[in-house]
């Protein structure tokens, strides 16, 4: 059986991201951008002034302060988006508004708490150097810079610093489709009159959300029936997608029909069964090159399985150039009893305590207890040859979902 590293190596150059297209702005939040991009213009696009107050040059005030003040009469006004002021005459101060474009020949700004107007002149009770309060041109992007690298992903502050360029196309890596094919004659969708042994499909909400998160797109379809010619069909329906994903029907049972279908439909398979707990069962298959992975059906394995194992792959057919999970090192709160053997993926609660994060373990840790993922945080990693855990001792874990919580010292104050 493989270990979940020897799982993704084999996974992994299956998925190469699928080429690039090209979107607006405002379609691109949480894509990942295929080339670099360079800023069109210096930002900011010309000197301005970063307070209110009065525009000089920094030789005219320079003996001014508090007890020697200087006067200087006022001639005209600089407002953001008004228009253009006159160059500055030696000897004079210029009215100026943050934001507001420099006068010619102005190179320093006097904030406003150190002046008083009096009729058309300033009393200016500080000395400016030159550059003070101007936000010059290109100071924070020269022209021709590298904005974004190919593979960066757009969080909203990508998304400003593109809107800000005027950049309002950007070419990114197209988002994989990837097909969820359930199985099981006991599925039936949301809102389905429940018959007695009946149960919902959540597998596919879940894992649509999942996908949803990171990017792709999710193509739910309707529920295999336990037979192996409506997988089969099924299966020929899901492979239009650029990723397959199955649940259920992986395992040993009789009705366990996913891997003969792989099969049959000739999907090749690459391997069965990983070394971990819970989503043992996963099987891991190639059609043309393009990917199968069959999840088991309890829904804790296939959120897991989905996490630890086709996450990192779809994020890097997403683009992403580092799409492994980073793990935190936590300490476990009690102690923890297990049989040996696999890695266990355990659903727990992380908080920060000082310097340090707790992970305290769900009470439920069955590989069906769907309540054992509410409020879940983290996702800790018990290693594979360890039967007995101590009470604080440190472990790896996974930041999941809601991430972490609990006050930093800056809101220590806040009742
Ligand atoms: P299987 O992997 O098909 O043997 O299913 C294992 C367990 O997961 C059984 O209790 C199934 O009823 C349940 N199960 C299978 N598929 C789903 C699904 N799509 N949603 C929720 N539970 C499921
Ligand atoms: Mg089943």
């Amino acid at each position: 059986m493989r270990s979940i590293a020897e799982a993704l190596t084999s996974m992994l150059p299956a998925f190469s991201p699928l080429g690039e297209e090209e979107v607006h702005l405002t379609k691109a939040s949480g894509r990942y951008v295929s080339r670099n991009v360079m800023a069109r213009f210096d930002a900011p696009p010309f000197d301005n002034s970063a307070m209110d107050g009065y525009a000089v040059r920094a030789a005219d005030v320079a003996s001014a302060g508090p007890d020697s003040p200087v006067r200087l009469p006022v001639r005209g006004e600089s407002r953001a988006g008004g228009p253009l002021p006159e160059p500055l005459e030696s000897g004079t101060a210029c009215r100026i508004f943050t934001g507001a474009p420099m006068p010619s020949r102005a190179d320093a700004i006097v904030i406003q708490e150190d002046t008083e107007r009096d009729g058309d002149e300033v009393v200016i009770r500080e000395s400016s150097r030159e550059g003070v309060y101007v936000r010059a041109q290109g100071s924070d992007v020269p022209s021709g810079t590298l904005l974004l690298r190919a593979g960066d992903r757009l969080w909203p502050g990508e998304i400003g610093l593109l809107a800000s360029q005027n950049i309002d196309r950007v070419h990114v890596f197209r988002r994989p489709r990837v097909a969820i094919l359930s199985t099981g004659d006991e599925l039936r969708q949301l809102g389905d009159e429940l018959e007695p042994g009946t149960i919902i499909n959540s597998n596919v909400y879940v894992l649509s959300e999942m996908l949803r998160a990171l990017g792709a797109i999710p193509l739910a379809l309707p529920a295999a029936r336990d037979t192996l010619s409506d997988i089969e069909a099924s299966l020929r329906t899901a492979l239009e997608a650029d990723v397959v994903i199955t649940t259920g029907g992986v395992s040993v049972g009789e009705y366990d029909f996913v891997n003969a279908a792989f099969e049959n439909v000739g999907i090749e398979p690459m391997f069965w069964k990983v070394r971990m707990k819970p989503g043992k069962p996963t099987a891991f298959a190639l059609y043309r090159g393009k990917p199968v992975i069959g999840v088991p059906g309890n829904p804790i394995s296939a959120m897991v399985a989905f996490e630890v194992l086709i996450a990192p792959c779809l994020r890097k057919m997403l683009g992403d150039p580092q799409p492994h999970p980073e793990p935190v090192v936590a300490r476990l709160r009690d102690s923890y009893r297990r049989h040996p053997g696999r890695v266990e993926i355990a659903r727990a609660v992380a908080t920060r305590e000082g310097d340090e994060i707790i992970v305290a373990l769900h009470r439920l840790q069955g590989s069906g207890s769907l309540p054992s993922f509410v409020g879940v945080n983290a996702l800790v990693i018990l290693p594979a040859d360890k039967g007995e855990l101590a009470a604080g001792e440190k472990v790896e874990a996974i930041l999941w979902g809601p991430g972490l919580k609990g006050a930093s010292s800056i809101f220590d104050q806040i009742g």
